[in-house]
Order: structure tokens, then C-alpha cells, then sequence
């Protein structure tokens, strides 16, 4: 039955699955403002320039297109980074210290449905313009981790610099649409793929046996010690001394237990430059969240500023929570026969605090005002 079917990859949320999400982006919300970050709306289109801008022409593929009467491509927005990018270049160009932006809004991807992964879900993130260093990576990584913290979720950090795997491949020499492949392998982690193409590269043995290594290596600093045959790289050495001090950071902020360092985590936009890292918990097999450092994205709008920032998923903070039960509530129900006594009775309870409910039941009651309490599952 066609007329009733929802699309696919979308969602509806029923009132308990609604309360919940609610609940979750109240509580997200209140610990941005607390950080200093402030919030910004943007509209669910923007033209197909600014996307492809910010994102590359890559991107089409996942996107949702539409016409404007002009005849102008407009995309129904894929991700806020790009959108807050378009905001600070133009709204905020003589701003030159450091701007906290937060959002919480819907996101349309082209992508083939599944468990926790919908065409539209909810994101709620940062974005923390004109500061570079450790220090400002890491409070976005620590803030990321406070939201799923007050949720009493289960989780880990997976914190990598995306500088070692382009600088590595830069340094390889090899064209640009391998290096691609190669990274198209590495986020997909297929290992099998990945060994198969890299045999048939001519590359220096060790670069061969790092790039092969890398997707496998996640834990604490050690595993920095497996990029010791490339450690001399100029760029590569950098990149790994910026996610030790970041590392290091984290541990002033309580954290560094929640963290693990991930060679394999590449993540998906090409404007990242800096440190990457994504969330997961035990309970699902896909991240919780991701962010990074895009330190070019800016300058591609005219307004080069430096910028880390994260996003969660809402939907999958959702799944991770799983059967967690519904606070029940107490519902008062206010009938009667003086409909003014009624209303003036909801009122107050309302002032105090109460869920109350006007009874339209009709049902006769001699009594001017009678209020019953009943306990329901939001
Ligand atoms: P990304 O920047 O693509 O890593 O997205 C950030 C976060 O948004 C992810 O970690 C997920 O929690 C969530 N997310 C991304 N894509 C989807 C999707 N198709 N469905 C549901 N959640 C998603």
C-alpha cells in the first residue's frame, strides 16, 4: 500500500522514541551553551555550489538535488560544517578571534538503508573557528565525549592525524586517483583490497608494509612506535607530534582513558587536514560520532580561518541506548462540570509542575472540578 509507506531510509519517532530524543538534545545543548558555544539555524538547502565548494564534487553522489524556480541546483544539506563555513564568511569576516557555533539539525544522505543508517538522521555538533593547537582539538574531543558521557554510554575515542596517511602517500609518489583507491580501501577497511593493490605499486618496501599496518593499529602511544620506519618524513613527523600533544592534552581533561589512538581512521570529507577521531561503543558496529580538524575548508570561501569540530549522530546515541525504559510520568486528568473551575485547576497544576490533561471525554460528573492522577510511559 503505496499511499501508506514512509520512504525509505527515513524515520518516524513515536512519542517515547521522541521523548528520548529530546531529552538527549536537551541535555547535548545545555553542555554546549555551558562551553561558551552558541547556537546557529541554517536553512535545509543550500545551493549545490556551496556544497561542492566545501566538499568537492565527490559529494554529488550522496546528495538529495532540487530546483528552484530559477532553474538554480540546490542540495538538501549533507552535513552542517560546510553550511557554518558559508555563515562565518559571510557573516562573521571581521571576526578575527576565536568563535564557539554549535547546531542541532536534520541531515539528508543518498545512502542504501540499514541498522543506523537513515537518508535523514540528526546531528548535533561544534564548531570551533580560529584557534589551532592541541588545546582547542582537545576541548572539542573532550566536549564529544562529555555528551556521551552524561548518557552513562559506554564508549571510546578513536583519535588519529589525518597528516600521516597523506603525507605517507604524498611521499609515495603516486598519482592522485591511486591515492584515492588507497584511501577508499583504508575507510572501507578492506584489508584484503587494500594488500592486493598495494602489491602491485612500486613502493619502497617499508612505506608498503606501514600503509598495510596502519588500518591494524589502535592503543595507546605505542602505537605510534610502529611508524618509526617513516618517522623521519618531515610532514609525517609533524603530524604524529601533534596527535602526541593532543593525546597528552587529554589527559588534563580526565580522559585519556577513553581514548585510543587508531591508525585506521580516515574519515569520510576530504577537508580534513588536522586530527581526526570518531566515537563508538560497544554496542553498535558504526560511530557514535566523528569531527576533526579542516583548517582549508574556510579559505575555500574566501575567509581562511583555522577550525575543529565534531558531530553525533542523534539517531545512533539512540540505538546505543537501546530498551533503557521510559520514565514513567504521573498524568493528572482534570474533569468537571464548571469548565472555568477545570481549566483554572490544569492551570495551576501545570505551574506546579504536573502533566495535566483536560478529560474530553464527555462523561457526565456532578462535581465542579475532580482531578484523577494516572501513571503513563511517555
Ligand atoms: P560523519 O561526519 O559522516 O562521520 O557523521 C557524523 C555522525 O553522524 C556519525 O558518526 C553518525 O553518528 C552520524 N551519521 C552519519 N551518517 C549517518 C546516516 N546515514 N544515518 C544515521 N546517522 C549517520
Amino acid at each position: 500500500m503505496k499511499k501508506r509507506e514512509i520512504v525509505r531510509g527515513a524515520k518516524d519517532f513515536l512519542p517515547p522514541e521522541a521523548a528520548k530524543k529530546r531529552q538527549f538534545e536537551n541535555q547535548a545543548v545545555e553542555t554546549f551553551i555551558r562551553w561558551g558555544y552558541r547556537e546557529v539555524i541554517t536553512p535545509t538547502f543550500e545551493y549545490l555550489e556551496v556544497i561542492e565548494t566545501g566538499a568537492g564534487e565527490e559529494i554529488r553522489e550522496e546528495l538529495f538535488l532540487l530546483q528552484d524556480q530559477d532553474g538554480r541546483l540546490l542540495a538538501l544539506r549533507p552535513e552542517m560544517t560546510i553550511p557554518i563555513a558559508r555563515i562565518v564568511s559571510t557573516k562573521f569576516r571581521d571576526n578575527a578571534g576565536v568563535l564557539r557555533l554549535f547546531y542541532n539539525a536534520n541531515i539528508f544522505r543518498h545512502a542504501l538503508p540499514q541498522m543506523g543508517r537513515y537518508q535523514e538522521f540528526y546531528q548535533l555538533g561544534v564548531e570551533l573557528i580560529g584557534a589551532s593547537g592541541a588545546m582547542a582539538d582537545a576541548e572539542v574531543i573532550a566536549l564529544a565525549a562529555e555528551v556521551l558521557k552524561q548518557q552513562e554510554l559506554e564508549f571510546k575515542i578513536s583519535l588519529n592525524h589525518i597528516g600521516i596517511f597523506n603525507h605517507l602517500l604524498l611521499q609515495s609518489g603516486l598519482p592522485e586517483s591511486v591515492r584515492e583507491g588507497i584511501k577508499r580501501l583504508v575507510l572501507k577497511k578492506d584489508l584484503v583490497g587494500l594488500n592486493r593493490m598495494l602489491a602491485d605499486l612500486p613502493l619502497a618496501p617499508e612505506l608498503r608494509r606501514v600503509l598495510l599496518d596502519m588500518p591494524l593499529q589502535h592503543g595507546g602511544p605505542e602505537v605510534l612506535e610502529r611508524l618509526e620506519p617513516v618517522r623521519e618524513i618531515p610532514r609525517v613527523k609533524e603530524a604524529i607530534n601533534e596527535l602526541s600533544e593532543v593525546y597528552d592534552c587529554l589527559a588534563s581533561y580526565g580522559i585519556q582513558d577513553d581514548v585510543v589512538i587508531d591508525l585506521g581512521i580516515l574519515r569520510g570529507f576530504d577537508y580534513y587536514t588536522g586530527i581526526v577521531f570518531e566515537g563508538y561503543s560497544p554496542q553498535l558496529g558504526y560511530p557514535l560520532l566523528g569531527g576533526g580538524r579542516y583548517d582549508n575548508l574556510l579559505g575555500k570561501f574566501g575567509c581562511p580561518r583555522v577550525a575543529t569540530g565534531f558531530a553525533v549522530g542523534v539517531e545512533r546515541v539512540l540505538l546505543a541506548l537501546g530498551q533503557r525504559n521510559s520514565t514513567p510520568r504521573e498524568v493528572m486528568v482534570v474533569s468537571g462540570s464548571d469548565l472555568q473551575s477545570v481549566l483554572k485547576q490544569a492551570r495551576e497544576l501545570r505551574e506546579q509542575g504536573f502533566i495535566a490533561e483536560v478529560d474530553l471525554s464527555g462523561e457526565n460528573c456532578t462535581e465542579k472540578v475532580v482531578v484523577k492522577s494516572r501513571v503513563s510511559v511517555r
